[in-house]
């Protein structure tokens, strides 16, 4: 039996978990959830967005379902999603964008994996004004060797594991030459102890612009934090939006897993958001503790109700929809029919 850290989150973030928690109780997985509160609700209750016994739930459970948290905009708190991947040290953050059948997309057959160092950066935090007439501010973005080192050997080792072609590693070491240049330099470092595997790089602006009109090209992607975070935006705009985008964040012995998108307060309450990028997320929870069999029913499930594209919702199908709950309602029958 796995016990699961399960977090709801904020917005839209109680009804995608339920419909999570929902399909994964109805696909055989041995699984038990525990819920913690983090972001507006853990300040209602306890008077911090990241209450301690948050921490020492995950710390004990080792894995977490996490909603979205909304993070205020230039004042407030920082980041909780932030806060948690440093205090566990999630450094790998793994992000598909995979082709569904039935989902109508600027791309079909599309089939990458970003791997986005989640703990550097400019996400490290340090910000400051310059003086006490906020005349300029700085942030200070750090990238260290280890960081690099164990992030792009990571997309390797991803790689090489799924019988990926292929890595590439995304820049901007024309400008950024001692962050960037150095994240190069160890993946040009690493490549040759991966030689079955293909390396290329490309800078940035180029990136975004291929993924845009060739993005077949590309197979597993390793760059730092804040390219990582837009690129795994950008693909999964490809692929047919944030409704389908699934994340892990994964480090040495804890793992939280997510949806890449946030908690849409546009639509918060009105039971319209699509629960299958936390559905799959909850896909790559069952394959990390070793569920495969109820990883692949729910997989299987989740494709077939999005090709049938009658029981989707809104993002899906914008004339027949239903609703959140009724989709999960609707992946859950699927798996019951399977045999
Ligand atoms: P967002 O991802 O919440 O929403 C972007 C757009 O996508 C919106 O139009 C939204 O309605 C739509 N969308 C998102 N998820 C959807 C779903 N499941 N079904 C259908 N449509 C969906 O991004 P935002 O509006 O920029 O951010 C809102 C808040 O979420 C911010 O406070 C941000 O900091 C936070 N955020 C949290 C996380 C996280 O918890 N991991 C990730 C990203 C953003």
């Amino acid at each position: 039996m796995h016990t699961i850290t399960v977090i709801p989150g904020d917005g839209i973030g109680p009804s995608i978990i339920e419909a999570a928690k929902q399909v994964v109780e109805a696909s055989g997985a041995d699984v038990r959830w525990e819920e913690s509160l983090a972001g507006i609700p853990a300040v209602e209750q306890f008077g911090t967005p990241l209450p301690q016994e948050t921490i020492d739930d995950i710390s004990r459970n080792k894995v977490a379902l996490k909603g979205p948290i909304t993070t205020p905009v230039g004042t407030g708190f920082r980041s909780i999603n932030v806060a948690l991947r440093k205090e566990f040290d999630l450094y790998i953050n793994l992000r598909p964008a995979r082709s569904f059948e039935g989902v109508r997309s600027l791309y079909h057959n599309l089939d990458m994996v970003i791997v986005r160092e989640n703990t550097e950066g400019l996400y490290s935090g340090i910000e400051h004004y310059i003086d006490a007439h906020k005349s300029a501010a700085e942030t200070i973005g750090i990238v260290t060797r280890a960081g690099s080192r164990r992030i792009i050997k990571a997309a390797f080792e991803f790689a090489r594991s799924h019988g990926r072609k292929k890595v590439t590693l995304v820049h901007k070491a024309n400008i950024l030459k001692f962050t960037s240049g150095m994240f190069l330099d160890i993946g040009r470092e690493l490549a040759p102890e991966y030689s079955d595997i293909a390396f290329d790089d490309k800078i940035i602006d180029n990136m975004a612009m291929q993924m845009v009109m060739n993005p077949r090209q590309f197979d597993v992607i390793v760059t730092t934090n804040l390219f990582g975070d837009i690129l795994s935006d950008l693909a999964a705009g490809l692929v047919g939006g944030l409704g389908l985008a699934a994340g892990a964040n994964i480090g040495s012995s804890v793992a939280i897993f997510e949806a890449v998108h946030g908690s849409a307060p546009d639509i918060a309450g009105c039971d319209i958001a699509n629960p299958t990028a936390i559905i799959l997320a909850a896909v790559m929870m069952l394959d990390h503790l070793g569920e495969t069999t109820a990883a692949r029913r729910i997989e299987k499930a989740v494709a077939d109700v999005i090709r049938e594209g009658t029981h989707v919702t809104r993002d899906l199908n914008p004339v027949n929809f239903v609703g959140t709950r009724d989709m999960a309602g609707h992946i859950v029958a699927r798996m019951n029919r399977q045999p």
